[in-house]
């Protein structure tokens, strides 16, 4: 069985769910609904990350207990993700009983493999971010390099993983697998770092300092580093690790019952280091195996700030649901960004990418859908004839390929390439003059019946990045459900009877 575990990272609890989330989530998600259009079964996974300082700050600025303010991020991130549309299977938050305890588990078993020792810090610390600096980092301002706050100095106790001993393995796994890290340029980016000498990694705060985070279990006056927490979710949802298995019993179930390892994690390259160093050297002292790939992608740049100016605050895209709807913003999103590259937002780009899913695929189910009920009195006809099947399997296949290889844009743009070729077939074809002239029935037959097989397997094709519509168009179609891939080339559709809807992309202004 074809099994495809994904996740997103988990999201940290102390602010709403900006442009920069909505991006790697809907990633994501048009990845999870293609492995599922490709017959796979499919574990999402996404998340709140709860603890930690910055946490238990915020919550006390609100008056709030740092639990509180979880509960409501926790369901500002579900409010959204269902918003956009999102298909999770687990939404996972770092509080629940069950984390905490394979954190501990986890935790306990590069304890007892010696993975982890203690030691005196003694250095600058960066309250906000949580993070140890050098003095050379500080400089004589002593201010932090990434948020610019002061630092503060501290000498405490702490707990550090022997990260330096897996510089060498990591660098093979890397080298040996070219596609582990994608795009390319993260990759080397990773390279890069590791040519320098790998510090072993801090993975406690004195809890005199912090309380909010899941205690040690070899030392109840600390609490683990919230990043260590975070990454172990990965873990925790994947149903490896049972949390009661005990300090000799690490706990781990068969491999076989579980969903790990992640067959995918995506993240913006912000947070690659994380997830492409620590993660797997974590994994590595661990004894488990690394997951199988990770997607650092671009940022959003928020394009022409006067042109953004003109129009109004219209900045952000998500604002744009109202006019255009979720599909309209998703469509948006995975077509105009190179996967894993920068993109930049303009409304003339948002307009012209939105007028394409109108002008093109629109227009096409609109057309076809017509002369169906205007020539066939709503019946698809059975007809013989190739139609657009070349077009069709050679369509599939790109999409497949592209996806497959993590370029979303590609793929979206090879579907929107197979409704601009069957809108040159409806112009050759001239249905309206076939249907004037009885002799020539079949052929009208047959251009309808091509019309309507070109759009079923449109609706498989567009399913990932804007379910909402293809599910209407299916239905339109008079289909019960969006076909897979594979049902999609062999679909019987003669008989079946098609009812004109709302156009699927309408004018904002309409
Ligand atoms: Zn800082």
């Amino acid at each position: 069985m074809n099994r495809r575990y994904l996740t997103t990272p988990i999201y940290y609890a102390t602010g709403d769910p900006h442009l920069g989330h909505a991006y790697t989530t809907v990633l994501t998600d048009t990845l999870a609904r293609y492995y599922r259009q490709t017959g796979a079964e499919v574990r999402f996974l996404t998340g709140t990350d709860e603890h930690g300082q910055k946490m238990q700050e915020t919550a006390a600025k609100k008056g709030l207990a740092p639990i509180e303010l979880a509960d409501q991020m926790a369901k500002s991130f579900e409010a959204a993700w269902k918003d956009l549309n999102i298909s999770f299977d687990r939404f996972i938050r770092t509080t629940e009983p069950e984390h905490i305890g394979v954190v501990r588990a986890f935790l306990e078993r590069l304890w007892s493999k010696g993975q982890i020792y203690d030691d005196v810090y003694s250095g600058w610390y960066c309250v906000q971010e949580e993070r140890y600096w050098t003095e050379r980092e500080v400089g004589a301002d002593r201010i932090c390099p990434d948020c610019k706050r002061p630092v503060e100095f501290v000498e405490e106790k702490n707990y550090f993983f022997r990260m330096s001993d897996y510089q060498e393995r990591l660098i093979q796994h890397i080298e040996d697998h070219p596609d582990w890290i994608v795009p390319v340029t993260r990759r080397n980016e990773i390279l890069g770092f590791l040519k320098k000498p790998l510090q072993d990694l801090s993975i406690s705060r004195p809890k005199s300092r912090l309380s909010w985070g899941v205690t040690l279990p070899f030392d109840p006056d600390h609490v683990c580093y919230v990043w260590v927490d975070a990454l172990i979710n990965y873990v925790t949802a994947s149903g490896l690790l049972d949390p009661d298995g005990g300090p000799d019993q690490p706990g781990f179930t068969d491999p076989g019952n579980s969903w790990w390892p992640a067959s995918l994690h995506v993240m913006g390259k912000d947070i690659l280091t994380t997830h492409a160093v620590y993660w797997p050297t974590l994994l590595m002292a661990a004894g488990l195996p690394l997951p199988k790939q990770i997607l650092a992608h671009g940022w959003w740049v928020m394009g022409d700030q006067k042109m953004a100016k003109s129009v109004g605050n219209v900045v952000d895209p998500l604002a744009l649901r109202e006019d255009y709807g979720t599909d309209g913003v998703r469509w948006y999103l995975l077509r105009d960004m190179p996967t894993g590259s920068d993109a930049s937002y303009t409304p003339q780009r948002f307009q012209a990418r939105y007028d394409e899913l109108a002008n093109v695929l629109g227009n096409l189910a609109s057309r076809a859908i017509s002369m169906i009920v205007k020539y066939r009195d709503g019946i698809i006809p059975e007809a013989a004839g190739a139609g657009l099947d070349v077009e069709i399997e050679s369509t599939l296949s790109a999409v497949t390929e592209h996806m497959d290889a993590l370029r979303v844009h590609d793929a979206m743009a090879a579907a929107m390439d197979l409704a601009r070729t069957a809108n040159g077939y409806v112009d050759r074809r001239e249905p309206w003059a076939q249907a004037k002239d009885p002799s020539r029935a079949e052929d009208l037959d047959e251009t309808l019946a091509s019309l309507a097989r070109v759009l079923t397997v449109l609706t498989a094709l567009f399913l990932p990045a804007t379910p909402e519509k293809m599910t209407a168009l299916a239905s339109q179609l008079g289909l019960k459900s969006v076909p897979t891939f594979e049902e999609a080339r062999s679909i019987s559709l003669g008989g079946l009877r098609v009812e004109k809807g709302t156009p699927l992309f309408p004018r904002p202004d309409q």
